[in-house]
């Protein structure tokens, strides 16, 4: 038993170190992406609930690898966390997001998200005052998802680079609420003008009176706060009508529409809905 013990940890070792192969190579190839063209800003619309207009859309990142076609964030984003390419890719998606945004035939705003990492760089703001002059995009447009853990990991400065953006016209979303190690004082200190409540919560409507119960809680509290509720994740009609009834502001979700490129958000919303 000792034997197959020892065996059976070698062949995990073996696995650990293909993995760590896999990744290293992959945080390679993601140091040249940007330079080859690889990486590109889709966005998915959000939709006003009080308008059933599009309200905005989210700016979500996409790479695409010449041989292993598209990775997922969820693999690559932390790679570019843990090397520091976040803040220059960061600061790319931000600025392509703010030029798309410019361009679009409707006043729309555009939401992008923010690693915690990109919180740790003191010239956060003025980057983003950067791109905003850049490309004429007025601040209000701007929104930006921030996750629990840029506001746990170093609060006293996120806070003040938040105050800053602030005061630009900057919109800040708490983004995956209720995934985290959720502190409700967060939403005291921190200038949120949103929650976003996370799919998980969203995928459960219907069938988990639990997550209904956490999702009409949210927003009669985002309500007394002042706060606008987004629901994440939307993908039947009966998760529609049901957060449409609890009063929550916008939603977003496969049902409403995927992930695109701008060319075809472009397509979608000019025609249908001139300027
Ligand atoms: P997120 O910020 O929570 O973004 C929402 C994710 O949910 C996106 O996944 C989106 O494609 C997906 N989604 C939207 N509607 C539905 C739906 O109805 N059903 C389901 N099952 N999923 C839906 P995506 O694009 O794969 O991004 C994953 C995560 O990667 C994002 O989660 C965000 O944390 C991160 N990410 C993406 N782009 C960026 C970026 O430019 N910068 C940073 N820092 N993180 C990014
Ligand atoms: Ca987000
Ligand atoms: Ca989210
Ligand atoms: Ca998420």
């Amino acid at each position: 038993a000792k034997a197959a013990g020892r065996g059976a940890l070698r062949f995990f070792e073996i696995e650990m170190d293909v993995a760590a192969q896999a990744r290293r190579a992959l945080e390679l190839d993601l140091r040249h992406a940007m330079a080859r063209g690889e990486l590109q800003v889709y966005f998915q619309p959000i939709v006003d609930l009080s308008t059933d207009r599009f309200a905005g859309c989210e700016a979500l990142l996409r790479w695409k690898h010449p041989t292993r076609g598209f990775v997922s964030p969820a693999e690559f984003i932390p790679i570019a966390e843990e090397t520091g390419l976040i803040i220059p890719i960061g600061e790319w998606v931000v600025g392509e997001a703010c030029a798309m945004a410019a361009g679009w035939p409707r006043d729309m705003r555009v939401a992008v998200n923010l690693s915690p990492v990109q919180f740790k760089d003191p010239h956060l703001p003025m980057r983003i005052i950067g791109a905003l002059s850049r490309t004429g995009l007025p601040a209000s447009r701007l929104e930006l998802e921030i996750t629990e853990t840029a506001v746990l990991q170093d609060s006293e400065a996120t806070l003040a680079a938040m105050h800053q953006l602030q005061h630009l016209g900057v919109h800040m979303s708490l983004d995956d609420f209720g995934t985290g190690f959720s502190s409700l004082s967060y939403l005291r200190t921190f200038p949120f003008q949103k929650i976003k409540i996370d799919q998980s919560f969203t995928r459960d409507l219907g069938r988990d009176p639990g997550a209904l119960a956490i999702v009409r809680a949210v927003s009669a509290m985002g309500k007394d706060l002042g706060m606008h509720i987004v629901v994440e994740g939307v993908e039947t009609q009966e998760q529609l009508d049901l957060v449409r009834r609890e009063g929550c502001s916008e939603v977003q979700g496969y049902l409403l529409g995927r992930p695109m490129t701008n060319e075809a958000l472009c397509a979608l919303i000019a025609p249908e809905e001139p300027a």
